[in-house]
């Protein structure tokens, strides 16, 4: 189970990115008026994960309830293992045709193909034949699907086969056996919504924990940046850094949270749509930092599955997200606009820490 790793220490920042970190001073200017005493908290577990959510206002017990109804609302819209979810019908009538959708459910779909085209399909929300052959999605065994198993799901995850209409508010798998498997996407559009729910709600300050997915409100009461520390991959007990953030989402994916062993080697969740099989393309984990949750939880799925040259490269056609970088060969790489607000501290683990210009 992923651990709860974010760090409210009291620590000075001075740094600036994109709107997702402020100087010190501009922070100090808006105080908020909450102190600890209007602190609330709530654990819960939902989307198959931990989730835990820190906000500050007189309301708090109040807003915690609207917050978590909001997460189980969209749980039952996106699950692929609630029988009667809105993806659940649509994976049902794969090949069958058309199914009415929610919005939401329709919106997200939407993002998933817009960051498939992105990230020339390594984003793949139609992958979940093969994900589930690998026994990722079910409560059963996980083993190593067969060469020609995986052959023949791969032709069933094309992303061009999901037909999505606005306008009907329909969607439809267009060959038997697709389905659809939002699990990289889902908790990422769930923090935004959560987010908007809340700030719509009147909070100014607060941070959302869904398991691996942080998303940050405003700032601290005292007008400090959030703290939010990456992982260890090889020791989630321990961190490599540490970002200062506000008002953006941080979202990590890596091979390391969940995965089997089979013959003495590991095989993980995160799967290639070229190959069938877990990507291995170098990285241990990617970090996203975005104001677009949605968009950040997409992307670190994605540029796991890229590599980091391939990542790199979208990265600087891009001006909406930062990453950190956790490769296998030990290095700790953040762009740019990320380095300003990370704090490296892998070095006695012996990560060796490397930044990257535009
Ligand atoms: P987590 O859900 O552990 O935070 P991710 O956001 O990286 O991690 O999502 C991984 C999940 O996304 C997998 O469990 C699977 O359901 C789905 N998935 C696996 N490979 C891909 C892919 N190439 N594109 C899109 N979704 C994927
Ligand atoms: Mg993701």
């Amino acid at each position: 189970m992923k651990k709860f790793k974010i760090l409210a220490m009291l620590l000075c920042c001075f740094f600036v990115f994109g709107g997702c970190a402020e100087k010190r001073e501009e922070a100090q200017e808006m105080l908020s008026k909450y102190s600890e005493e209007d602190l609330h908290e709530m654990t819960t577990f939902a989307m198959d994960t931990v989730m835990q959510f820190t906000l500050y206002n007189e309301n708090g017990e109040q807003l915690l309830t609207d917050a978590e109804q909001e997460i189980r609302r969209l749980e039952r819209l996106f699950s692929v293992t609630m029988e009667d979810s809105e993806i659940a019908r649509l994976n049902e009538q794969s090949g069958l045709g058309e199914v009415s959708l929610s919005e939401d459910t329709l919106k997200v779909l939407k993002r998933g193909k817009e960051i498939g085209e992105l990230t020339n399909q390594a984003f793949n929300i139609t992958i979940s034949p093969v994900v589930k052959a690998w026994g990722f999605t079910t409560d059963g065994e996980k083993h190593v699907p067969s060469q020609e198993t995986l052959e023949s799901l791969l032709p069933l995850t094309k992303i061009d086969d999901l037909k999505i209409d606005e306008h009907t508010l329909t969607a439809e798998l267009l060959k038997k056996g697709m389905a659809v498997d939002l699990g990289g996407i889902a908790k990422g559009y769930t923090s935004d919504a959560v987010t908007t729910l809340l700030k719509e709600k009147g909070v100014t300050s607060g941070l959302i924990y869904l398991g691996g997915n942080i998303s940050a409100i405003g700032t601290k009461p005292n007008g400090e940046n959030w703290k939010v520390a990456i992982e260890n991959p090889l020791d989630t007990n321990d961190y490599v850094g540490i970002l200062e953030v506000q008002d953006c989402s941080v979202i990590t994916s890596g091979g390391y949270q969940r995965y089997f062993e089979e013959n003495g080697k590991r095989y993980h969740h995160i799967i290639d749509s070229n190959t069938g099989y877990p990507a291995d393309k170098g990285l241990l984990s990617v970090t996203i930092i975005s104001k677009d949750g949605t968009k950040a939880d997409g992307l670190s799925t994605a540029l796991f599955v890229m590599g980091l040259d391939e990542a790199l490269d979208l990265w600087r056609n891009s001006d909406d997200f930062e990453a950190v970088f956790i490769t296998d060969d030990g290095k700790a790489i953040a762009t740019e606009g990320a380095a300003a607000f990370f704090t490296f501290e892998g070095r006695d683990n012996d990560f060796v820490y490397e930044t990257v210009e535009r």
